[in-house]
């Protein structure tokens, strides 16, 4: 069989610990026999970071706004531990967060279904993806804790010069107090985005906030987000998707009396709380994809979760780990099939479903990683190893194709 072709490269960033070592095992046993596989690799292992100052990370994100295409392996965060683990010369911020913001972006994210394993809510049957503002609100807030009585004022001075003056609350006593922010430019842009990938999936939208209680600032979310849907309701009508607003307590009860299938898109808060019960209550962190868009067009695919350090200590020591690959083996079909449509390669766009399919054969099948085994219910399983995992989904993908 001749290698399946590609035009444009994508942009490769490798990472960190147990995914760095599924990263190396997925490309040598699904993607290198079967694609001629382009990419313009960065190293974005946390070695590799500090020796260059954290510029490989600014490197790969121009990259991917140069060639619209990431894929990404989990990288460390580094703390106060990894600071000795690995030598650093700097705390080092997370590469995600860097990544987004110069990309600007939504991270979107999916949980992967299989038969077997039921969600927590019987009436979900379809995916629900939880679209999550990154940007603002109580994470870059400013806190007040006081030990007396007192008034607390929010002061706005204008560039201009003028200023707009309330008082937050007089307290008789001690108190807590907070103030935070958005920006027009940031919530419009997570409006496109979120807008975008409904197209680009065929999905609805369903956006909420608490606009009874918060007029102005949840008040100006909901503006904002209804003004930007109009240039997208005339795509909206002929895709045959719509976009839903409602208040956040409504939006919750209807989410789970739903049948899933389609993108909920949240504030910070409520996306950082709502994804992990959305993805707890599918079934597994291991089964959950992610995907940051650009307001521009630019995709960076990954796996959710982390590197799975416990696992990689493990491996250290020379044990074969179950560490579940299909997360980022599904963030390699992403990027393959979406650099396929952009560049009209049918066979890459084929492949990337073949790769897909072959994965929930062999789960279907019952054989699946140790964090599943317990999950599933209905079918015999064996637990298998990573490596035992990918070599049946290899078979499976061979017969496939
Ligand atoms: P994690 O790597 O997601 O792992 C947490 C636990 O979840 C694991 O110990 C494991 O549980 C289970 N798990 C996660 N993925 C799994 C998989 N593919 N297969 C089987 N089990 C899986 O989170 P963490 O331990 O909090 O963070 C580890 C490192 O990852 C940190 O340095 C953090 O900075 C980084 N991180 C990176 C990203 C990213 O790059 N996007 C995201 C989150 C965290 P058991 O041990 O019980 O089996
Ligand atoms: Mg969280």
């Amino acid at each position: 069989m001749d290698k399946i072709q590609m035009k444009t490269p994508l942009v490769e960033m490798d990472g960190d610990e147990m995914t760095r070592v599924l990263w190396k095992m997925i490309k040598e046993e699904l993607i290198l026999p079967f694609v001629d596989l382009k990419t313009e690799y960065y190293d974005l292992g946390l070695p590799h970071r500090d020796e260059t100052n954290d510029q490989v990370t600014v490197d790969s994100a121009l990259a991917a706004k140069k060639y619209g295409v990431a894929v990404k392996c989990a990288t460390i965060t580094p703390n106060v531990q990894r600071m000795s683990e690995y030598h650093l010369h700097e705390m080092w911020k997370s590469p995600n967060a860097t990544i987004r913001a110069m990309l600007d972006g939504t991270v979107f994210r999916a949980p992967i279904l299989i038969d077997a394993i039921k969600p927590v809510v019987r009436f979900w049957k379809k995916p629900i993806t939880i679209a999550r503002h990154a940007y603002g609100d109580i994470y870059k807030n400013v806190e007040i804790r006081t030990n007396e009585g007192g008034t607390c004022e929010l002061i706005f001075t204008g560039k201009s010069g003028q200023k707009i003056q309330q008082t937050v609350q007089t307290l008789e006593g001690p108190g807590v107090f907070q103030g935070m922010h958005n920006k027009e430019s940031s919530i419009r842009s997570f409006a496109h985005a979120c807008f975008q990938y409904a197209l680009d999936t065929r999905q609805d939208v369903w956006f909420a906030a608490k606009d009874t209680i918060s007029k102005v600032y949840d008040g100006a979310f909901k503006e904002i987000m209804a003004e930007v849907f109009e240039e997208y309701r005339a795509r909206f009508e002929a895709a045959g998707i719509a976009y839903f607003y409602t208040l956040i307590d409504d939006a919750v009860a209807r989410v789970i009396r739903s049948q899933g299938g389609f993108i909920w898109a949240c504030k910070n808060y409520d996306g950082d709380v709502m994804s992990d019960m959305v993805s707890t209550a599918f079934g597994s962190l291991a089964m959950m994809t992610s995907v940051l868009v650009s307001p521009e067009g630019v995709y960076e695919y990954e796996a959710a979760h982390g590197t799975v350090t416990r696992h990689y200590y493990r491996y250290l020591k020379g044990e074969e780990t179950s560490t579940n690959p299909i997360a980022t083996i599904f963030a390699w079909t992403g990027a393959l099939k979406k650099r396929g449509e952009l560049d009209d390669l049918s066979q890459l766009i084929h492949f990337g479903k073949s790769l897909e399919e072959a994965c929930m054969a062999v789960l279907n099948k019952g054989m699946m990683t140790k964090d599943l085994v317990n999950l599933a219910e209905g079918i015999e399983t064996t637990a298998v190893n990573s490596k035992e995992f990918i070599q049946a989904v290899r078979d499976e993908l061979t017969a496939i194709l």
